[in-house]
């Protein structure tokens, strides 16, 4: 399981990023997760929540946002969302087009691939 190995990475970067301060507890950790990274909301949760166990993260909440595709193309400029491959509306699957949607060119990925912390609900101790 993919998430996992996200969830036990982010989780000790967060450990150690609250060693810096004096941390009584912790309410929430918001994190960003882009599209083309195939992580599972309710896995990532589950996995958190086990992960979180005995350490200062334990109990609190994991806010998940999703974040959209976005490409920059070389050749044109264009700078926005992918196009996703037609299933019709049978599915919730997508899958991106990583090419210009407007003249086809070479697109470099510019959001939409990472996992990473947004912030943080801490508590400190004064
Ligand atoms: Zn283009």
């Amino acid at each position: 399981m993919h998430e996992v190995s996200v969830v036990s990475d982010l989780v000790s970067a967060i450990i150690n990023e609250l060693k810096k301060y004096n941390v009584v507890s912790v309410e929430a950790v918001t994190i960003t997760v882009g599209k083309l990274t195939n992580l599972g909301s309710e896995q990532m949760e589950f996995a958190y929540e086990i992960m979180t166990r005995d350490t200062i993260l334990e109990g609190s909440k994991l806010n998940i946002e999703e974040e959209d595709i976005k490409l920059k193309c070389d050749a044109c400029g264009y700078e926005g969302p992918a196009k996703n491959l037609d299933f019709g509306d049978s599915t919730e699957h997508f899958i991106p087009v990583l090419a210009c949607p407007k003249c086809g060119g070479h697109v470099k990925i510019i959001a939409g691939q990472t996992c990473c912390v947004k912030n943080m609900n801490i508590e400190e101790a004064n």
